[in-house]
Parts: C-alpha cells; sequence; structure tokens
C-alpha cells in the first residue's frame, strides 16, 4: 500500500518547530495552484511503513550482494556518525570560508590521500557521481588540447571491455569514439590499439580492471602508445579495490583519473543516494579543474583556476561522501587498504575458483575483483539463461550478479564477491550457484518460474520499461 494511500486527513506530523522569523509568502504568481497533497500519517505509522518497505529489499545488511562493478560492500557505520556531525551538517554552501575551515581541512586531507593513493597531483570533489566524473575528467583533457592550439584531436579510444559509462561520457563531452576490441586473453589488443593511435586522438579511456575482472598487463605499453601520439590517458578508477594499496594509476603513465567514493570507498549507493566521484589529474592539467583548494596565510579557499573548464556541479559536490571517504580510509590506514583490495581480489578468486568446473568462465585467467560467467552453454543444453540463474539466486536471499554484462561476453553474469564478505557466506553463495545449476539440467521449468518467496515475483520488465508508471496521481486512485 502506498503511503499516500495510508494518509487520513488531519492525521499530520510536525516535527518542525515554531517558525521564530516573520513569514514571508511567495507572490501571488509564484504559488501553486492546488494545495500539495501530502501524505499525512503519524510517527508510528510513518515507522512502520518505512520498515515494511525495508523489509521487503534487499540491502548490503540482508545477505550477499554480489554485484559486479557496483562494490556492494559493507559500509561501516561510523562513516555515518561521523557524517552526521553538527559541524558538517549544520552549515550552509554560502557561509564565509573562514566559518567552514574544517569542512575545507577534512577535503584538503581528503585529496591529499587520494591523491597519494592514485599518483595524482590535484583533484576535484565536484562531480556528484562516477559518470559524472568521468565527463569532468574528459573536458579537463579536451582543454589541454585546445590550450595547446592543437584542435584536430576529435577522438578518444575505448576498448570494447570498457564500462558502458566509458563511450557515453566521451560522447557527451563531443567526442567521436573509437572502439577497439580486446584480444583473446581479454586485455586491449595492442595492434588494434598502435592502428588507432593517431594526431586526430584526443586520448584513451581505460577501465582497469576491465569489465572481465582483468588488470590490463600490458598497462604500460598503452600508455606509452596513447602518449608517443599526443594523446592524454584516462584511467576509470571506479573500481579502485582491486588495486588501491597495491599500485597506483599515476606511475602506469595514466593523466586523468575518476574515483567512486560511493564504491571503494564505503558510501551506501545503488537506491539513488548522493555519490561522489571526484576526478584527480597530473599537474599539467590542474590549471583546468573546476576548482582547486589553496593555503592562503589565514584560511583555506577554493580558487577557480584561471583555464578552469567551470562548475560541473554548483558549489563543493557531495561533500557528507567525502566525510565518509576520509573516515573509511583514516579507520582502514595504509595497511588496511592494502588488505581490503587483497581481499577483494582474494575473494573473487576464490569464488571463480570453485565454480570454474560447472560454468564458464569468461576469461579463465587470475582475476581481479570480480570475474564473469558465460551461461550461453547451460542455455544450449537446458534452456535456463544467466536471468532465470539469477531470479534463481533470489529465491536463496542472494542478490544476483550484475546481468548481460559486459556486452562483449554471452549470457553474462559478473560477479563481484567484494572483500568485507567471510569464507563462510561465499561457501554458502557457492553452494546456491552450484545447486541451481544442477536444477537447470533438471528441473529447468523451475527455474523459468523463478523467483517464488519474494514479496514481489518475475516481473514483466519490458512491460515495466514500455508503460512506466512513475507518478501517483490521487485522482485515479480509489481513495
Ligand atoms: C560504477 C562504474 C561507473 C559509473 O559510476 P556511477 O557512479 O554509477 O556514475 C563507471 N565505471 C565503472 C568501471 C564502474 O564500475
Amino acid at each position: 500500500m502506498l503511503i499516500f494511500e495510508k494518509s487520513r486527513p488531519g492525521r499530520e506530523l510536525s516535527l518542525l518547530p515554531p517558525c521564530d522569523v516573520d513569514e514571508v509568502l511567495p507572490e501571488e504568481k509564484d504559488r501553486r495552484g492546488l494545495a500539495l497533497p501530502l501524505p499525512e500519517m503519524s510517527e508510528t505509522q510513518l515507522s512502520r511503513h518505512y520498515t515494511e518497505l525495508a523489509k521487503k529489499t534487499h540491502g548490503v545488511n540482508d545477505g550477499f550482494y554480489p554485484l559486479g562493478s557496483c562494490t556492494m560492500k559493507y559500509n561501516p557505520k561510523i562513516n555515518e556518525d561521523m557524517a552526521a556531525l553538527p559541524g558538517f551538517t549544520e552549515i550552509h554552501p554560502l557561509q564565509p570560508a573562514h566559518t567552514v575551515q574544517g569542512c575545507m581541512e577534512v577535503m584538503k586531507l581528503a585529496e591529499k590521500y587520494l591523491c597519494e593513493i592514485t599518483g595524482m597531483s590535484r583533484m576535484t570533489f565536484q562531480p556528484a557521481a562516477g559518470a559524472h566524473g568521468e565527463f569532468t575528467g574528459l573536458l579537463l583533457m579536451k582543454a589541454y588540447h585546445i590550450s595547446r592550439g592543437d584542435t584536430k584531436r576529435t577522438k578518444i579510444i575505448v576498448p570494447d571491455s570498457a564500462h558502458g559509462t566509458n563511450p557515453a561520457s566521451a560522447a557527451m563531452a563531443g567526442y567521436s569514439v573509437v572502439s577497439i576490441p580486446s584480444s583473446k586473453e581479454g586485455c586491449v589488443d595492442i595492434e588494434k590499439l598502435k592502428e588507432a593511435a593517431g594526431d586526430d586522438i584526443a586520448g584513451l579511456m581505460l577501465t582497469n580492471p576491465n569489465t572481465v575482472g582483468l588488470f590490463d598487463k600490458n598497462i604500460l605499453e598503452i600508455t606509452r602508445i596513447v602518449h608517443d601520439c599526443g594523446g592524454l590517458c584516462y584511467y576509470d578508477g571506479a573500481n579502485l579495490n582491486a588495486v588501491m594499496g597495491v599500485v597506483r594509476p599515476g606511475d602506469m603513465g595514466f593523466d586523468v583519473i575518476h574515483l567512486n567514493l560511493h564504491k571503494t570507498f564505503s558510501t551506501p549507493h545503488g537506491g539513488g543516494g548522493p555519490g561522489s566521484g571526484p576526478v584527480g589529474c597530473k599537474e599539467n592539467l590542474a590549471e583546468f579543474l573546476p576548482s582547486v583548494l589553496v593555503e592562503g596565510d589565514q584560511e583555506l579557499t577554493f580558487v577557480k583556476p584561471a583555464n578552469s573548464i567551470g562548475e560541473v556541479k554548483n558549489f563543493y559536490g557531495n561533500f557528507l561522501v567525502v566525510v565518509k571517504a576520509l573516515t573509511y580510509i583514516l579507520t582502514l590506514g595504509r595497511e588496511g587498504l592494502l588488505e581490503a583490495s587483497q581481499n577483494a581480489v582474494l575473494n573473487a578468486n576464490y569464488m571463480m575458483h570453485k565454480l570454474k568446473d560447472l560454468y564458464t568462465i569468461a576469461c579463465n585467467e587470475v582475476c581481479m575483483h570480480e570475474f564473469v560467467m558465460s551461461l550461453a552453454d547451460l542455455k544450449k543444453q537446458t534452456g535456463v539463461s544467466a536471468m532465470d540463474i539469477a531470479k534463481g539466486l533470489l529465491d536463496h536471499g542472494i542478490h544476483p550478479p550484475t546481468m548481460y554484462f559486459p556486452l562483449i561476453v554471452e549470457e553474462a553474469l559478473m560477479v563481484e564477491p567484494t572483500e568485507t564478505e567471510s569464507k563462510e557466506t561465499l561457501d554458502e553463495a557457492i553452494q546456491v550457484f552450484r545447486e541451481l545449476y544442477e536444477l537447470a539440467g533438471k528441473d529447468p521449468d523451475s527455474l523459468h518460474e523463478a523467483p517464488v518467496t519474494t514479496p514481489v515475483t518475475r516481473l514483466d520488465e519490458v512491460g515495466a520499461a514500455r508503460h512506466p508508471v512513475l507518478r501517483y496521481r490521487p485522482e485515479e486512485s480509489g481513495t
């Protein structure tokens, strides 16, 4: 039942203190014609309503959530405590800089540590998420070429094993995309890269580890080839939990990077909550950043560099996500961050190893933080698809892996166990995957019908995409 349907007139819940300043009404022309139909209910009802909704969903706190590339790991609760401190929440973005020096200090420290972790010189926290960071990073690259009068560089090379947002961001930034295929081993095809490299190339965007979960062995050669043709190298560092503390993109020759603080640096995400996709760059690109934090005699302030690409988001970005990331960095420390990456890689390899006698692994090599299985053979033999297995997992309290991605693998399931899962959880999940494989042979129909134990069973996904109902219309409801 929707919250609007539970609403009863007059049962209001007013948590706002009485107004202690004079009320100012907007001008007549700016006022709504109709009263806003907000639901009215008591605090008890409200609390029960959201608890009921929470019980119907699956989150990291309910169970295993191996959604590849999304890093649905446990987010330490201390992050939330820190981000809830009044000094961080009871501020206004238009406050004078000298009154929010503590918050500036947080951003300064976070920038320092993240630059150290990635091998970059400067960083902006403006971008609101990963894809937004990609767009920002590409604009830096574009500004760099244009500032040198090098205007014929209109193309960005994107390997076909890149995250889907990479080509989209390149197109958004006004570039045409040159897609290059992967080699048999699942890495960038070096010969194809050499063919593509030329004086019309603005740069390369590399997702590393790539979407089949592999660290590109030829990484140094890749960045050299791109630099030799005058291009810049962009590192999609959304999944830095595979390499953090082990290697640094800056040392591999990358000029620009974005991070997903809401993945690697532990902020709850996935329900549309705020993210943060900071962009780091080498010194030669810093003059194009939206803003840089500058330490004056008296105070820290944000300054817009002379050749800035301009703001990509209002104010400072999603600041509280930065607070959480800094908390995470400080609680784990240098050794802890390294250990987090090592465990992410260990857990993925453990699961892959325990499944590969049954399931076909897309690239059967040592993987990084995730691995991809192809269910094409299983589908041919039994009619059970990647979708059916994913739905079957739901009946066992496991969130499905990422499905049908990457596109270069047929019937793909992309599994990212993350570093925060115990061996027992991994063993249970392995057991479930194995049982479902067997069930596919014996009783494929039961998998076509799964899930049967969840609050809603198999959804009409085509219907939902073609005829989405996105808005509650009180006039159409019965009450
Ligand atoms: C998640 C992800 C992105 C996009 O990040 P958003 O915050 O969802 O915009 C980009 N690249 C990779 C490799 C990712 O895993």
